[in-house]
């Protein structure tokens, strides 16, 4: 999401002529998108402003900071860096360039022809970020957002306090900026949104607040569902994945449309968290060991073929080893393909930051590395089941005499480079080895 926010905020610096610098030496203006999802995130703009704020004791350097900021380090922050904004607000962001007179200090500023005179009108108007046409970073792979903040208030989790309440993009938006990217030749999009399954919640209600006449009732997942079948008819060869799911979301009806769509591979997002009981209950996901497992069967019966991936976090307030146990006995039964683990560390504000953190560094770290050591072996053994098969590999990436690609299921696939293969295309590829974390191919069919 934050990479996604990067592409809005530098469409923005574009309209003002500005060019974006791999070159921190080079710049005039650096912009940071935080992220407080860890605390190791936010030591780390500590650490890098420290070094632009001696830069600016020998040429002008302006610091800016937007992305998830709790109001701890906000306050911090303030003192530290020129401006800070929210990316909902941010019309704020232009004024401040436009109060510095950033562009008048540059000879040759001139609006990009891609954004017009009405781009700030926009951006005032609708006041919402979202709506801004991004500086996409790769012309095959887009990240699109199709929601922002969210309600759950997981107890560890600082989103609905950076991010705020859940607030829906409308649908028609939506499937305007994909037609357009598939247009343009993108080949994978990703819809974001923190709580992806409950698109459109707050949008029918909103609905509902406004009409005098019934609405249709939506249950969770419905908004949702009605979008996705929608991108699904937007003819062209292109892949969509989304993120993130809430297992608590996930409907039965939900589970029966994905085998039914084209564009979207069986490839789906599970945040777990933890697999005990009562932990599942201190962290407020609303759901069990055996909901969750439930959930993992009927997803595998609708979709044999399907891929899993999950969050977790080892060592959160009053995590017994026995309780840990749980997490890792999931981590066997579900059979995941990757883990986006984290040792839990307190984010300030939240609900679990008041609980006592007694897991130890070292504990974590040793729950940590089981988890890895376990996913590694399931993994290896789910790859290896691949060698002898043809994967439809995405293209996207060149180095020396290599090609690498993605299969439906995310795994990197490695290739000899062919000269009539290029980046953004897709081949088939038949799997001769395997290791856990890279799949090695021949091109099959061109
Ligand atoms: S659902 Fe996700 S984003 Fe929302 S509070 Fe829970 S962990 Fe945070």
């Amino acid at each position: 999401m934050n990479y996604s926010d990067a592409e809005r905020i530098s469409a923005l610096f574009d309209s003002f002529g500005f060019q974006k610098t791999e070159n921190e030496k080079e710049a005039d203006i650096v912009c940071v998108i935080a992220c407080s999802v860890r605390q190791h995130a936010v030591d780390r703009i500590y650490g890098k402003v420290k070094g632009w704020n001696e830069t600016k004791k020998h040429r002008q350097l302006r610091t800016v900071l937007s992305g998830c900021v709790l109001e701890g380090d906000r306050k911090k922050f303030e003192k530290i860096f020129d401006f800070i904004f929210e990316v909902k607000d941010i019309s704020k962001l232009t004024k401040y360039i436009e109060d510095m007179s950033l562009r008048a200090e540059r000879s040759n500023l001139k609006r990009s022809p891609q954004v017009s005179d009405s781009y700030d009108d926009k951006i005032e108007g609708y006041g919402d970020y979202l709506n801004i046409h991004p500086k996409y970073q790769s012309p095959i792979r887009a990240y699109v957002p199709i929601s922002t903040g969210c309600d759950n208030f997981c107890t560890y989790c600082a989103v609905p306090y950076t991010r705020g309440r859940e607030k829906s993009r409308p649908i028609e938006e939506i499937i305007a900026e994909i037609r357009d990217l598939v247009k343009k030749g993108c080949k994978e999009i990703t819809l974001l949104g923190q709580n992806v399954n409950s698109y459109g919640n707050d949008y029918s209600s909103n609905n509902r607040e406004k009409s005098d006449s019934p609405q249709p009732a939506f249950s969770n997942n419905n908004k949702f569902i009605e979008l996705i079948k929608i991108i699904d008819q937007i003819p062209g060869k292109y892949r969509v994945y989304f993120y993130s799911n809430h297992p608590k979301d996930i409907s039965d009806e939900l589970i029966t449309v994905l085998p039914t769509l084209k564009h979207f591979p069986h490839y789906l997002h599970l945040p777990l968290q933890s697999g005990n009981d009562e932990i599942l209950k201190e962290m407020n996901r609303h759901y069990t060991q055996e909901k969750y497992l439930g959930l993992v069967k009927k997803i595998r019966q609708a979709l044999p073929d399907v891929l899993l991936t999950t969050d977790i976090i080892v060592g959160f307030p009053g995590e017994s080893k026995e309780q840990f146990w749980d997490t890792l006995k999931v981590v066997k039964k579900a059979r995941f393909e990757m883990i986006f683990l984290a040792q839990f560390s307190p984010r300030p504000g939240t609900k679990a930051a008041k609980m006592v953190d007694d897991v130890s560094k070292a504990e974590k770290k040793n729950r940590e590395t089981l988890v890895n050591e376990t996913l590694t072996k399931i993994v290896l053994e789910n790859n290896e089941k691949l060698i002898g098969t043809t994967q439809e590999i995405l293209v996207d990436e060149a180095k020396k005499d290599k090609l690498y690609g993605r299969t439906k299921g995310y795994k990197v696939v490695e290739i000899k480079k062919s000269p009539t293969v290029k980046i953004g295309d897709f081949i088939n590829v038949k799997i001769e080895s395997a290791t856990a974390w890279k799949l090695f191919g021949k091109i099959e069919l061109l």
